[in-house]
């Protein structure tokens, strides 16, 4: 039997779902950047599903975070990062969380350890499996008890009335975040940092990040000493915050821009294939995002209904506008059928 030839230069962590059936791989000996340590690394190209595909981050960092090389989601579980440690904070009643680097000396500080041992949050228990079967039996008591209570309580409730009215019985009551988010605003007015909505759980940090430096013509945008991005993948938002006006200004003027029924002028930012709604938040504030799983599922509904709302189209405005399929794509504009619609989203009050 022949083994792979220098076989730790040959390591890679892809998941199956990416790999598909491929097992030609073209190897690049230090041809990238790793997206999270930034040290360069050994990035595999190959083809699977007709489409060519590559290696981001690099295979220590993969291993630290047991991610896949390729989609950055949990090996074990194929769901984001955060995501996981939420689920396992729940789970274990214990804050999990995979704790970033936020510059440049805490990255290579953390790049230098040995991801075989070196693991980051949740990362010990997915890629542990006698950790990963002791939380799995813990999870199917939970959903047993969940499945209890919703049967006594909650059955008669509809999704529809927890938007509505977001203090109702069902749901959380997360009146504190909404009054601190720029639900309201526009894109235009003067800020160093913004808030972004419409973000898909599956979406990448990294992607999101890559995506406002192309805007704002540098990856250097944020600030080295304080935090400057924040992705909350089970609310589906975040807010992020430039280093100078300067270059928040560049990014306000990049960003393509849509109007709202209610004439507040927005901005998309393309992501994968998605668009990231964006509005100024001149008063960023990380805690406002939510913390409680349960606050942060409830925001999670009530922006879905601030993008059905944006996405209403103008009076008399073709939208040409393409959105992720799951929330709320631009209606074909119809006499009372239009009216109707738009009475019902108008009314929901935030
Ligand atoms: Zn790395
Ligand atoms: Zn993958």
């Amino acid at each position: 039997m022949q083994q792979k030839p220098n076989s730790s230069d040959m390591d890679f962590s892809i998941c199956s779902k990416c790999l598909a059936d491929q097992t030609r791989l073209t190897r690049n000996a230090d041809g990238a950047e790793c997206k999270i340590c930034t040290l360069p690394f050994t990035v595999y190209h190959f083809k699977a599903d007709s489409k060519t595909k590559r290696t981001v981050i690099c295979h220590n960092c993969s291993k630290q975070r047991n991610v896949c090389q390729c989609c950055l989601l949990d090996l074990q579980w194929q769901i984001p990062i955060e995501l996981r440690d939420r689920v396992l904070s729940a789970l274990q009643d214990s804050q999990v969380t995979t704790a970033e680097a936020q510059n440049e000396m805490m990255k290579r500080f953390i790049a230098l350890k040995n991801g075989d041992s070196h693991k980051l949050g949740g990362a010990s228990v997915t890629s542990d499996a006698n950790n990963t079967a002791q939380v799995l039996a813990r999870m199917q008591e939970r959903v047993a008890d969940l499945q209890d209570s919703l049967s006594t309580t909650e059955k008669a409730t509809n999704v529809k009335a927890a938007v509505s009215a977001p203090s109702g019985r069902e749901g959380a009551d997360i009146s504190h975040l909404t009054k601190k988010l720029p639900l309201k605003s526009s894109l235009l007015e003067p800020s160093q940092s913004f808030f972004l909505y419409n973000i898909d759980p599956s979406m990448a940090e990294w992607a999101i990040v890559d995506a406002v430096s192309g805007i704002a013509g540098t990856p250097s945008w944020q600030d080295p000493m304080s935090t400057s991005v924040v992705i909350n993948h089970l609310a589906r938002c975040g807010g992020i915050r430039f280093k100078s006006s300067e270059l928040a200004q560049r990014f306000q003027n990049g960003l393509d821009t849509f109007q709202t029924a209610s004439k507040v002028t927005k901005g998309k930012l393309p992501v994968s294939n998605s668009k990231i709604h964006v509005v100024a938040w001149p008063q960023f504030h990380r805690a406002a995002l939510g913390n409680k799983n349960t606050e942060c599922l409830q925001l999670a509904k009530v922006l879905d209904t601030l993008v059905q709302r944006d996405l209403v189209p103008l009076p008399g405005v073709r939208p040409n506008i393409k959105e992720t399929s799951k929330v709320g794509k631009p209606r074909k504009n119809r006499g009372t059928n239009k009216s109707k619609k738009s009475r019902r989203i108008m009314d929901i009050e935030l």
